[in-house]
């Protein structure tokens, strides 16, 4: 089986390895002339660490990144609204969440690759079935036919609109902008994530290395990001507590980025044919609960399950019959909580944070129950 897999992301990358893994051969393509990724940190949760450990890589990422054990919403003064714990889970599967420079995650990833051809420099610009399979065609002018194709292309996929054309993006109308900095967090903070939330905007931070602590921001905006200016961003949060201050004031300009967030409106079909959809392009979702790299880690190992034990049509067919509805799940819940957390009316602001404080943590508890559970293949 040689399977052509479109997107050198996480998803992509982390496919190729459990594929690889499997004896299954495997090329990639992916548009940019190198791999980098943006200057931001990424929350591996448990569901995503259970499959990292099960592809030989668990030791690796946490030797490079910080173990975290609670995952807590708070006022803009950082005192607390609500708090998960996760040493529950940690117990549970013997395993923690970590957080980690996503550059360093990339490195890691092709590091483990053996096998794979990455064919850099090669945009997709258009995929038609034929009777030998599929004739992709780049932007570089090369052309190759393929028999089974991966979309790992992300939420703007080149491979979905060509073969899904009936599907759509939603903008959250929020402005998100990500760094890191070298910044020393007070002890308390080093193994949280905590997120606060003010009036129709939030802060998050986490530390990732040592002394690297990576933050992202987010507000609502009326027609589009162009609204608000990185140069005012001290200003936005100048009513928060001294942490947050202090770590914008630590970022450098340059090492700041800005973007819309977005989603893939949930659709029921991720397969046609020998062309399987997996992570953002089938299920891009807001970063609310930090879930998106873990869904398409998740996609990586049930598909390379689901190849290995069945024909190319039984093993799409199962791959999106297991992950679909965890999937649409996580796309629909963080949709909520992306309207919740930028709340602008103060009573119901009032209304939400009194909710977040008396939510019983069993509740809590049970939803991440959910959401680090892997598929039994
Ligand atoms: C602000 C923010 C914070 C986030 N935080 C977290 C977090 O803490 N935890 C978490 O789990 N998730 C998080 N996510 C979500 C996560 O980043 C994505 O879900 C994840 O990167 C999806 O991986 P992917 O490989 O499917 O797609 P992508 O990362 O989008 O990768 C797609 C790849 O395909 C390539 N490509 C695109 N088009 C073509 C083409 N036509 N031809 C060839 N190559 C192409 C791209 O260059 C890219 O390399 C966050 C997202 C945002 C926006």
């Amino acid at each position: 089986m040689n399977i052509d897999i479109i997107g050198a992301g996480i998803g992509g990358l982390t496919t190729a390895i459990a594929l690889e893994q499997k004896g299954i051969k495997t090329r990639i393509f992916e548009q940019a002339e190198r791999i980098k990724s943006v200057g931001a940190g990424i929350i591996l949760a448990n569901n995503a660490m259970q499959v990292y450990e099960k592809l030989g890589l668990r030791k690796v990422i946490e030797e490079n990144g910080n173990p975290i054990s609670s995952m807590n919403i708070t006022k803009p003064n950082l005192n607390p609204l609500s708090k998960i714990d996760l040493t529950y889970f940690e117990q549970k599967h013997n395993i923690k969440n970590i957080a980690i420079h996503r550059g360093t995650l990339q490195q890691i990833l092709l590091d483990k690759l053996n096998s794979t051809e990455i064919k850099l420099n090669h945009k997709l610009t258009s995929i038609v079935e034929n009777t030998n399979g599929y004739y992709l065609e780049f932007e570089n002018g090369e052309q190759i036919q393929s028999s089974t194709v991966l979309g790992a292309d992300g939420l703007n996929s080149i491979v979905r609109q060509n073969i899904f054309p009936n599907n759509s993006i939603r903008n959250a109308n929020q402005i998100c902008w990500r760094g890191i900095t070298e910044f020393e967090l007070p002890i308390k903070f080093k193994n949280e994530l905590n997120e606060a939330w003010g009036k129709s905007e939030r802060f998050g931070f986490v530390q990732i290395a040592e002394n690297k602590v990576y933050w992202y921001a987010l507000k609502s905006f009326k027609k589009n990001k162009n609204e608000f200016s990185i140069n005012d961003l001290e200003q936005y949060f100048s009513d928060y507590n001294s942490v947050i201050k202090d770590i914008i004031k630590s970022t450098k300009k340059e090492q700041i980025n800005a973007a819309e967030i977005s989603d893939l409106k949930p659709t029921n079909i991720w397969f046609k044919d020998n062309v399987c959809l997996i992570g953002d392009s089938a299920h891009a979702t807001t970063p609310n609960m930090g879930q998106g790299a873990c869904q398409a880690i998740e996609d990586a190992f049930v598909l390379s399950e689901c190849l290995y034990k069945y024909g190319i049509t039984k093993a799409f067919l199962e791959y999106q019959k297991l992950r679909l509805p965890k999937a649409h799940q996580v796309v629909k819940a963080s949709w909520l909580v992306g309207k919740m957390a930028h709340l602008k009316n103060p009573i119901l602001i009032g209304l939400r944070n009194q909710m977040l404080r008396l939510m019983p943590s069993s509740i809590n508890r049970k939803q991440n129950e959910q959401i680090f559970q892997l598929a039994e293949i």
